[in-house]
């Protein structure tokens, strides 16, 4: 496969993922939180799929198109090494939906990173809340992986249900 269609792909499996995530959180309240802004792109999907909807934006930088950069009170810029574990302890257990799009080429940084965030993550999350991740979480209890949009190949995105305690 050339990498124009495994970037195709990706992009294709990222949006039924995020399509399928706001479609099953409709109804739960809370907050989105979504880690890697980039150019803005899934955060501008997420805020026309779930309107009315705070979405708190993390990156370590804004480099996203004029368009699609969130209002300064929803943006938490840092190392997200430094800003989740704040945000934890800030947000509580309150959101409904996290997407994590924060992979590099590098795939053992990429495995670190999540490990390290993941437990804030789960912290994060409310009872019901969902994962949506560019990279698999460590297995855990308090996340159950969810079936995959028709379509999606195992591997490509993740989606992740917070259990109960
Ligand atoms: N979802 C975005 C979009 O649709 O345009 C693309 C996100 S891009 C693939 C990954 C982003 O994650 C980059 O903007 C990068 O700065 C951010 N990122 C990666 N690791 C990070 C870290 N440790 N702290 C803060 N931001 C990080």
């Amino acid at each position: 496969m050339s990498r124009l269609d495994s970037f195709i792909r990706r992009l294709q499996a990222q949006r039924a993922c995020l399509d399928r995530a706001a479609m099953l959180i409709r109804d739960l309240e809370g907050p989105v939180l979504e880690l890697g802004l980039g150019n803005g792109r899934t955060y501008d999907h997420l805020r026309e799929r779930l309107p009315g909807r705070t979405i708190f934006v993390f990156d370590r930088q804004i480099a996203a198109h004029p368009d699609s950069v969130p209002p300064d009170d929803c943006l938490l810029i840092g190392d997200l090494r430094e800003t989740i574990p704040l945000a934890a302890d800030r947000f509580g257990r309150c959101a409904a939906l996290i997407h994590a799009d924060i992979g590099s080429g590098d795939a053992a940084a990429n495995r670190t990173l999540v490990a390290g965030l993941a437990p804030y993550l789960v912290r994060i999350l409310r009872p019901g809340g969902l994962l949506a991740s560019d990279q698999p979480l460590p297995e855990t209890s308090a996340l159950t992986a969810l079936p995959l949009p028709r379509r999606v190949h195992a591997g490509r995105y993740h989606l992740y249900r917070r259990e109960p305690d």
